[in-house]
C-alpha cells in the first residue's frame, strides 16, 4: 500500500480486508483479548510476540489508523495518542528526563510551549527556546551536553511561521539528536518532513487530520532513521535494559525501526495511559479517507481570504505563507508547494474596537477555540484565550488586540469572502 500515491493511501491505507470481511475499518471496542494458554499470553507480555492483550497498549482498530498515518508520512512505526498534548509528551518524554535538556522552536502553539516550559520543567527537563528564523551560531549555541532532542512545528499554530526543517534536522544530527518536527498544520499532505530529515513527526489529529470537529486525537511517527546505538550514552532508555522488561534494549531488539515507537507503547503507554479509543480512531479514519480532497480546498479558500484581505484598506498585515511579501513565501516554496493550509492571521487597523466590531457581525464564519475544522471559524485572540492581558502585552506576545485569525474551511471562498467584506464594512 505504502507504494501508492498518497490519495490512495488516505483512502485504502492501513486495512486491507480478506475475503468476506468487512469493507469498512471494524471498531474492535474491547478492553481485551482471549488466549488459550498462559504462555500464549506470557510472550505477549514480553514482547516476544506481537499480537494483542490491553487496549490501554495496542487496540486493532487503532493500530490501523496509525498504519495508515505512518504510510502517509513513510514512517516505519507509529502510534495514536488521546490527544495532540500526549503526542508531543511522549515523543519528548520517551527520550528526554529528568536532568536533560530539549532545544525548542519559540514559535509552537501555546500548549506545547506550557508543556516544554512550565510541566516538564517540574520533571527535571530544561529548555531553550530558539527562535525559527535563528542563524546557524545562535542555533548552534543553544545546544547543551545533556541535550535529548530538537523540537518546533512544521507551521506554527497560531504563528504561521514555518519551520527551515532541513536546516534544523542538520544540526540537531551534527549535535546526536533527534528532529522532532509537529507536522499538525501542514499534514503530510502538504509536507512530509521525513524527506527533509527530521527524524520523529507527531500530530494533533484534532486538526485537518480530523477535520470535522469529532475527535480529540495525536499521532506519533518514527522516520526509523535516528540512529540511537550510534549515540548510545546519550539514550539509556533506548540503548540499556529496561528491567521493567525483562532487560529488553529496545534499539538492539526493535533496531532503528521500531525502537522508538516499541518503548513508547509498552513503557510509557502502559505506565501513563494516555492511549485512544477504537470508537475515536474509527471516526479518524473517517477525516482521514477525504484528506487529500479537503487540505486542497482549505488551502484554495486560505489563499483567496488571504489575497482579499491584504488588498483590503481596513487591513493593516495579512500573515499567510501563500501571499508573495510574506516572510516565508520562499520558505513555503520549498517545504509546502502545494499549499500550506486553511489558517489566515490578519491584524485590523482599528485595534480592539475594530475587532470586537468585526467579529460580532460575522455569519458565516463561527467565533470558535478551534481550528482545521470543514466550517470556518474565527478567534480575536484579545478577547479570548489572551484576554488577561493589556494592549501593550499583547504587542509584546505577537497578538496585537486588533489580530483575528481565521481558519478557512470548506464552503466556497466568494461566500466567505462574501462574509468577511460585509463585517469589515460594519468597522467605523
Ligand atoms: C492543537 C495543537 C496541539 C495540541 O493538540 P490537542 O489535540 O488539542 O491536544 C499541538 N500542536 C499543534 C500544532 C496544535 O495545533
Amino acid at each position: 500500500m505504502s507504494k501508492h500515491h498518497l490519495d490512495t493511501i488516505c483512502v485504502q491505507g492501513g486495512y486491507t480486508p480478506g475475503n468476506g470481511e468487512p469493507r469498512q475499518m471494524p471498531i474492535i471496542q474491547s478492553t481485551t483479548f482471549k488466549y488459550a494458554t498462559s504462555e500464549d499470553m506470557g510472550k505477549l507480555f514480553d514482547l516476544e510476540a506481537s499480537g494483542y492483550f490491553y487496549s490501554r497498549l495496542q487496540n486493532p482498530t487503532c493500530d490501523m489508523v496509525a498504519k495508515k498515518i505512518c504510510q502517509l508520512e513513510g514512517g516505519t512505526a507509529a502510534m495514536l495518542t488521546s490527544s495532540g498534548q500526549a503526542a508531543n509528551f511522549f515523543a519528548l518524554f520517551n527520550i528526554c528526563s529528568c536532568g536533560d535538556h530539549i532545544v525548542a522552536s519559540s514559535s509552537i502553539y501555546g500548549g506545547t510551549f506550557n508543556l516544554i516550559l512550565t510541566t516538564m520543567k517540574k520533571m527535571g527537563v530544561e529548555a531553550t527556546f530558539v527562535s525559527p528564523d535563528c542563524t546557524e551560531a545562535e542555533l548552534n549555541a543553544a545546544f547543551k551536553e545533556n541535550t535529548k532532542a530538537v523540537f518546533g512545528e512544521t507551521i506554527a499554530n497560531p504563528a504561521l511561521t514555518v519551520l527551515d526543517i532541513e536546516r534544523f534536522a542538520k544540526c540537531a544530527h551534527a549535535h546526536g539528536v533527534p528532529l522532532i518536527v509537529d507536522n499538525t498544520f501542514a499534514t503530510p499532505v502538504n509536507c512530509r518532513p521525513f524527506q527533509w530529515g527530521a527524524d520523529i513527526v507527531t500530530h494533533s489529529t484534532t486538526k485537518y487530520i480530523d477535520g470535522h470537529g469529532v475527535t480529540v486525537g495525536g499521532a506519533i511517527v518514527d522516520s526509523g532513521n535516528f540512529d540511537w546505538m550510534a549515540h548510545a550514552e546519550k539514550f539509556p532508555g533506548l540503548c540499556t535494559p529496561d528491567e521493567s522488561y525483562h532487560g529488553i534494549v529496545y534499539a538492539e531488539k526493535f533496531g532503528k525501526e521500531g525502537a522508538f515507537i516499541t518503548k513508547c507503547t509498552s513503557q510509557l503507554m502502559r505506565d501513563l495511559g494516555s492511549t485512544q479509543s477504537a470508537q475515536n480512531a474509527f471516526y479518524l479514519n473517517l477525516g482521514l479517507e477525504s484528506l487529500h480532497v479537503r487540505m486542497a480546498r482549505h488551502c484554495e479558500n486560505g489563499q483567496a481570504v488571504a489575497e482579499f484581505l491584504h488588498d483590503h484598506p481596513k487591513v493593516q498585515k495579512v500573515s499567510y505563507c501563500g501571499l508573495p511579501d510574506d516572510p516565508y513565501y520562499e520558505r513555503a516554496r520549498k517545504y509546502l508547494p502545494h499549499g500550506s493550509c486553511g489558517v489566515v492571521s490578519f491584524e485590523l487597523k482599528g485595534g480592539r474596537k475594530a475587532a470586537e466590531a468585526f467579529m460580532k457581525q460575522l455569519k458565516l464564519a463561527a467565533i470558535e477555540t478551534h481550528v482545521a475544522d470543514a466550517r470556518t471559524c474565527c478567534l480575536n485572540p484579545a478577547t479570548s484565550t489572551h484576554r488577561q492581558m493589556t494592549d501593550e502585552q499583547l504587542v509584546a506576545a505577537g497578538v496585537p488586540a486588533g489580530l483575528v485569525r481565521i481558519s478557512c474551511g470548506l464552503e466556497n471562498k466568494a461566500d466567505l469572502i462574501a462574509d468577511l467584506k460585509q463585517a469589515l464594512e460594519a468597522i467605523e
